[in-house]
C-alpha cells in the first residue's frame, strides 16, 4: 500500500515536471562594446542558439564587456561560458604571456571557432596632422580601456617601439563606445580600437568631425606580423567611412570564440551547430561577415580546439 502510493506520487511528479526537467541551462557570451562588432556579433549567435531552445534546452543571453583581456579573465573565474577574443589574446591567455603573464598560462582555454579579421584601427583628428603610427608621439592618445583588446595590442606596439606613455602628451583609458565622442570633443587626438569593419564607434568618430584613418604598416609592425603565429596584414578600404577615401593599411588579427574546458560538449557542440547549420543568416548578420566561409573558421586559434567544437567539424566534414 505505501508503495503503492509513494509509485503513484512518483508517477505525478515525473508528469507534472516533465516540462520543467527540460532544464534550461544559461549560456552568457561576453564580447566587447556596444559600437564595436563582438557584441551585434554575439548577439546574432544567441539569436540563433535560442531558435532552437525547445530541442536543447540552451538559454543564451550577450554581455557587453570591456573586451578580449576582460572575456578571457571572466571565462577562466568561471563567470561566462563563451566569450569572443582577439587571437594574439587568446595566445597570450594560452601561454601566460602578455596581459596575462601574472595570471600564468590558463590551460583550460579552449577555442571554438574563428569569425572575422579585425583591424587595429587608429583615428586621428584631421588637425593633429598625424600621417604615420611615429606620428603618435607627444599627442593625446586614449590607450584603451585596461581589460580591452585594443589596450593590450597597444601594449605590444609599445613595446616594440620602445615607446612609454610619457612619449605622449597625455594618454586617457576611455572605454571603446566613448573615445569617438572624445576625439570629436578634442579632448584626445587619436583613438585606437582593434575592431571588424565597418563598426559604429568608426562611423561615429568619421561623421561627427575632421579624422584620418592612420596607417600602421612600418618595418616594426611588418615584423611583428612576420615573427607570430596570429597577426596579418589587413586593409581598411578607402571610402567605407567619410573623409577616408584611401585604402589604409594596419595590423590585423582574427575574432575568434573561447570557451572552457569546463563547459561541456553538449553546449558547445549546439552552439556551434546553431551558427553553423544556419550560417546564411549568420553572414546576413553584419556586412563584414559577408565574404566569411566556413573552412576559415578553423584558423587563428592556439588554444586546443573544444571537444564539443570538433564534434560538430567532424560531422559536417570540416575537420
Ligand atoms: N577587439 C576588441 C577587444 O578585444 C573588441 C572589438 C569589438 O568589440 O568588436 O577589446
Amino acid at each position: 500500500m505505501k508503495n503503492k502510493s509513494l509509485l503513484a506520487a512518483a508517477a505525478f511528479t515525473a508528469v507534472t515536471l516533465a516540462p520543467l526537467t527540460q532544464a534550461q541551462e544559461f549560456l552568457t557570451i561576453g564580447t566587447g562594446g556596444v559600437t564595436g562588432v563582438y557584441y551585434p556579433a554575439g548577439g546574432g549567435m544567441c539569436r540563433l542558439i535560442n531558435k532552437d531552445n525547445s530541442d536543447h534546452g540552451i538559454r543564451c543571453n550577450v554581455e557587453s564587456t570591456g573586451g578580449s583581456v576582460y572575456n578571457l579573465n571572466t571565462l577562466r573565474a568561471g563567470e561566462l561560458s563563451l566569450g569572443v577574443a582577439q587571437s594574439d589574446q587568446q595566445y597570450d591567455a594560452y601561454n601566460g604571456k602578455g596581459a596575462f603573464a601574472k595570471a600564468g598560462k590558463y590551460e583550460d582555454l579552449r577555442s571554438v571557432f574563428s569569425i572575422y579579421t579585425e583591424a587595429f584601427t587608429v583615428v586621428a583628428r584631421k588637425d593633429a596632422n598625424i600621417k604615420t603610427f611615429d606620428d603618435l608621439k607627444g599627442k593625446r592618445v586614449n590607450i584603451g580601456e585596461p581589460g580591452s583588446g585594443q589596450r593590450a595590442t597597444m601594449e605590444v606596439l609599445m613595446d616594440a617601439k620602445g615607446w612609454e606613455s610619457s612619449d605622449f602628451r597625455l594618454t586617457s583609458e576611455l572605454k571603446a563606445a566613448e573615445q569617438a565622442q572624445a576625439l570629436c570633443d578634442n579632448k584626445i587626438d587619436v583613438m585606437v580600437y582593434f575592431v571588424g569593419h565597418p563598426n559604429g564607434a568608426i562611423k561615429e568618430a568619421t561623421t561627427s568631425c575632421e579624422t584620418n584613418i592612420v596607417s600602421v604598416d612600418d618595418t616594426t609592425v611588418k615584423k611583428l606580423i612576420e615573427d607570430t603565429p596570429y597577426y596579418v596584414s589587413y586593409d581598411v578600404p578607402g571610402g567605407m567611412y567619410r573623409g577616408n577615401e584611401q585604402t589604409v593599411t594596419t595590423l590585423g588579427a582574427k575574432a575568434t570564440v573561447v570557451a572552457s574546458a569546463k563547459t561541456s560538449n553538449e553546449t558547445i557542440y549546439q552552439a556551434v551547430k546553431a551558427v553553423f547549420d544556419n550560417f546564411d543568416t549568420f553572414r546576413r548578420l553584419h556586412p563584414g561577415f559577408a565574404d566569411i566561409e566556413k573552412s576559415d573558421m578553423l584558423d587563428g586559434n592556439t588554444a586546443p580546439m573544444h571537444p564539443g567544437a570538433a564534434k560538430y567539424f567532424k560531422e559536417s566534414g570540416l575537420l
